[in-house]
């Protein structure tokens, strides 16, 4: 029987509100424009040590103003409350590319980072040639991936995967391409961290998709697999939703 997993969100920063953060909203379920926006990346404890899920973002890397007003923390010192020090994680499970997930490699300089290969290959492609996709990715991404890539750093998956016994990635798509969920084991029944498939409990509550993506049919399937995978609703997580934090910067969450 696999052995279970703690999850704990991190909070690397917030905004002020979904209207003001300019990520938002096309679909009713996003209409939630006067809460705040988390921005939190994960830390997974099980058998195999710590794995993170996402990088929290680097301000040398995402746009001043987007980085700035938001309370940053940088992504090590969150870690280091639960006294994992980022330099010696090995493995990063990235769900998109982002910038609030992904733009913080550099600071996991030893970690491998696990990713669809249909995120890279869209991120990377063809279709960037057109500005409407090209400006979704941040300048420096592109250089470090490169890097990354010749650093042999670079995990890619094509599906569903099963990083270990108890740790499963699921491929959803929709948000963008190759997003990813996680699910795994915990003593409270199987749990999903659903990346952007989800921005929050009213996403999943109301069984009513995010308003950013890249193919509705997918994401509506992948909310759909995230609360089917679940042992209970409440087992699948959102990734922006300022109340899975209880006012906390890092917080258990099963
Ligand atoms: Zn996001």
């Amino acid at each position: 029987m696999a052995a279970n997993h703690s999850v704990y969100a991190l909070m690397v920063g917030m905004s002020e509100n979904w209207w003001r953060a300019g990520i938002m909203p096309c679909l009713r379920s996003d209409l939630e424009r006067d809460k705040p926006v988390a921005y939190i990346f994960w830390l997974i404890e099980g058998p195999n040590g710590a794995v993170v899920v996402d990088t929290g973002y680097h301000p040398d890397y995402v746009a001043p103003e987007w980085a700035q007003g938001k309370n940053f923390i940088e992504p090590p010192k969150l870690l280091a409350e639960r006294g994992v020090r980022a330099d010696e994680v090995k493995t990063v499970i990235v769900t998109h590319f982002h910038q609030d997930h992904f733009t913080g490699m550099d600071y996991f300089p030893n970690a491998n980072f696990v990713m669809q290969r249909a995120e890279l290959e869209f991120w990377t492609g063809p279709l960037m040639r057109h500005e409407v996709f090209d400006k979704q990715i941040r300048p420096k991404v592109r250089p470090a991936l490169e890097r990354l890539k010749q650093e042999g750093r670079i995990e890619l998956i094509d599906g569903d995967f099963e990083l270990y016994p108890g740790l499963e990635l699921l491929k959803a798509g929709g948000h963008t391409p190759g997003s990813q969920m996680i699910a795994l084991q915990t003593a409270a029944g199987k749990a999903v961290l659903c990346g952007d498939i989800a921005y929050t409990y009213k996403n999943i509550r109301d069984h009513h998709p995010v308003g950013w993506y890249y193919n509705l049919g997918d994401t509506v399937v992948a909310l759909d697999r995230a609360l089917a995978t679940a042992t209970r609703p409440d087992l699948a997580f959102p990734n922006h939703d300022a109340e899975v934090m209880q006012g906390k910067r890092v917080v258990r969450v099963v």
